[in-house]
């Protein structure tokens, strides 16, 4: 059971301690919570149907109500106002690949558009259906979550694409095995949305990315099956596999995948470092990162992201704690690292000497495993926060790059005060907290989470949140980023990737998208800028952030 306009599971909830919120306060101004919209009233709204019976489809009000959007700020906008102007018409839910082509099939008939669905976590507008002239259907590939193979022998496991983050793993644990791809919505996204969006898990650093993981499947095209078979390496000319990740739906269904997976480590540890700076925290795990030290995630938060941290643990011996560091140097300034370690009791061992030994190096104080187990423990509950700060009338949004070393630091400063200042003429005030998600030997990921106060008028939230995405997307491109190293294009960042491909590399996507699907059926208005003038907007049919792209490929 998920909530139908906020995250997870309506039994969860993650309370705020009132230091947290006597902060906010401090930080925003007076707090008034969002009118919100009840659900009978947003399903009183929901149109007919214009799509023609399917045995597969269902039309009923609810279920496109819960599948009409996902989890962006718009989304979430949209939801709590109850002001969606465009919901699915239908969803199926396949429950084999012989469904699935029969609903390709009657979307090609009838001249539907098709919406592949995994857990609706998309970040970016990804599954939010286009208002076009033709009908939406939604493909909500969630009863596809079997388990269908396991070669132990390659450590190579193949699933259905539907089965969620828990349902995966919890298939591969009776037998001794596990993915490890854990991104923070593991919880609720699937393995097709994990590969359809090029998703990133928070150990990615020790399991690799999905790109990594994902050795072979099959798409499902309204040209046809592409099977992609495994090989262990291959150098048959392009891999399809790169077309297929990061597809974000526009070529077809992803019905399975081939995953690389390894017997479940039977040791872990996460630790806590905190530097005097964040330079010097940055200077570190980049230094850990280049001596490739293994370790099996690193997050090195800002000092606001720190303060914050240590605020929400609400415990009173952190407060004291927090004393004695201020009286130790580690003032206003302090950063805080959480690393992990993840293998044998002697890989875990290793991979806290040798981190330990180069924190050192940069002044940091290892603090031991408390800090660590806490955000062990509240790592897949962090996002519940966001209901929370919702209904104290907080609205929360993220956002993330990568980039090499030598812009890292540039960016980590630009990038909050561009947030800030695109508030400023709104004459409000925003909190932004950042960290470093994800370090390579050639750079890093910044992932920044921005807190402002909700309006109580919906067009106000959204245009301060309009202001600040652009301004921190143009800032990103400035800086040499990429526009996501892990939450895909959809619609928000579908105006910048001109930018970051240029015009040759939009054509071969653009071509990509036609040679599967020349009829132009698949999720439409997502990946890809020009299907925008067709109507697609985020939220109140709006267009997002377009105009005045420095394009470097064209430089
Ligand atoms: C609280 C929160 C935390 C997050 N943390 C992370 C994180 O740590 N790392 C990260 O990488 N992302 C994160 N995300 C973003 C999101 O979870 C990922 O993009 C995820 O990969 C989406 O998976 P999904 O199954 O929910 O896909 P959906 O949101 O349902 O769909 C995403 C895209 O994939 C396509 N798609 C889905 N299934 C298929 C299929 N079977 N075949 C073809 N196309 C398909 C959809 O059409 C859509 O374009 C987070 C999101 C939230 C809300």
């Amino acid at each position: 059971m998920k909530r139908w306009n906020g995250w997870g599971d309506p039994a969860t909830t993650y309370p705020l301690p009132d230091s947290v919120l006597a902060y906010l306060r401090d930080n925003l101004g007076d707090l008034t919570a969002f009118p919100d919209a009840a659900m009978e009233d947003v399903l009183r709204a929901v149109p007919k149907s214009r799509l023609l019976p399917h045995p597969l489809v269902g039309t009923d009000a609810k279920s496109r109500l819960l599948h009409a959007r996902g989890q962006s700020l718009p989304d979430w906008l949209a939801l709590r106002s109850g002001r969606i102007p465009v919901f699915p018409d239908g969803v199926a839910q396949p429950v084999s690949e012989q469904q699935v082509c029969e609903l390709i099939a009657y979307a090609q008939q009838n001249g539907i558009r098709l919406i592949p669905y995994g857990g609706g976590t998309s970040v970016v507008g990804h599954i939010n259906p286009p208002a076009s002239e033709a009908p939406v259907l939604t493909v909500d590939m969630g009863r596809m979550d079997h388990l269908l193979e396991l070669d132990e022998s390659s450590r190579l496991a193949r699933f259905e694409a539907g089965v969620s983050g828990p349902a995966l793993e919890s298939q591969l644990a009776i037998r001794g095995y596990t993915l490890g791809h854990y991104p923070q919505s593991h919880e609720c996204s699937t393995l097709g949305g994990w590969i359809a969006a090029r998703s990133s898990g928070q150990q990615s650093y020790y399991y690799g990315r999905i790109e990594e993981l994902f050795a072979g499947g099959r798409l499902e095209t309204p040209l046809g099956r592409l099977e992609l078979s495994h090989f262990p390496a291959s150098a048959a000319g392009p891999d399809l596999k790169e077309v297929v990740l990061g597809s974000e739906g526009r070529l077809g269904i992803i019905t399975q995948a081939q995953v690389r997976v390894r017997p479940k480590p039977s040791a872990e540890a996460f630790c806590g470092v905190f530097f005097p700076s964040w330079e010097l925290g940055m200077a570190a795990v980049k230094s850990i990162a280049q001596q490739e030290a293994p370790v099996s995630m690193l997050r090195l938060s800002d000092p606001i992201e720190t303060q914050t941290t240590l605020l929400l643990s609400g415990k009173s011996w952190i407060r004291l704690a927090d004393r004695g560091l201020r009286r130790i140097g580690y003032g206003q300034r302090r950063c805080l690292l959480v690393f992990g370690a993840t293998g044998t009791a002697a890989d875990v061992r290793r991979a806290r000497r040798t981190a330990k030994s180069v924190c050192r190096q940069y002044r940091g104080l290892f603090v031991g495993t408390v800090v660590g187990r806490a955000w062990q423990k509240n790592r897949f509950r962090g996002p519940y926060l966001r209901n929370t700060l919702w209904e104290q009338g907080v609205a929360v949004d993220t956002l993330e790059t990568a980039l090499p070393w030598k812009n890292a630091e540039a960016a980590a400063r630009e990038l909050p005060l561009a947030i800030q200042q695109a508030m400023q003429p709104h004459n409000d005030r925003v909190l932004v907290i950042s960290h470093l998600s994800h370090v390579y030997r050639d750079g890093a990921s910044l992932y920044v989470t921005y807190l402002f106060r909700c309006r109580r008028e919906p067009e106000e939230l959204l245009a301060r949140w309009q202001a600040m995405k652009r301004a921190a997307s143009l800032t990103i491109q400035r800086c040499g980023g990429t526009i996501s190293h892990q939450h895909g294009v959809g619609v928000d960042h579908a105006p910048y990737l001109p930018a970051e491909k240029g015009p040759l590399g939009i054509a071969a996507i653009r071509n990509l998208c036609a040679t599967f699907d020349p009829q132009g059926i698949m999720n439409p208005g997502k990946l890809l800028v020009e299907d925008r003038s067709k109507g697609t907007g985020t939220f109140f049919g709006l267009q997002a952030c377009t105009g005045d792209l420095p394009n470097r490929a064209e430089k």
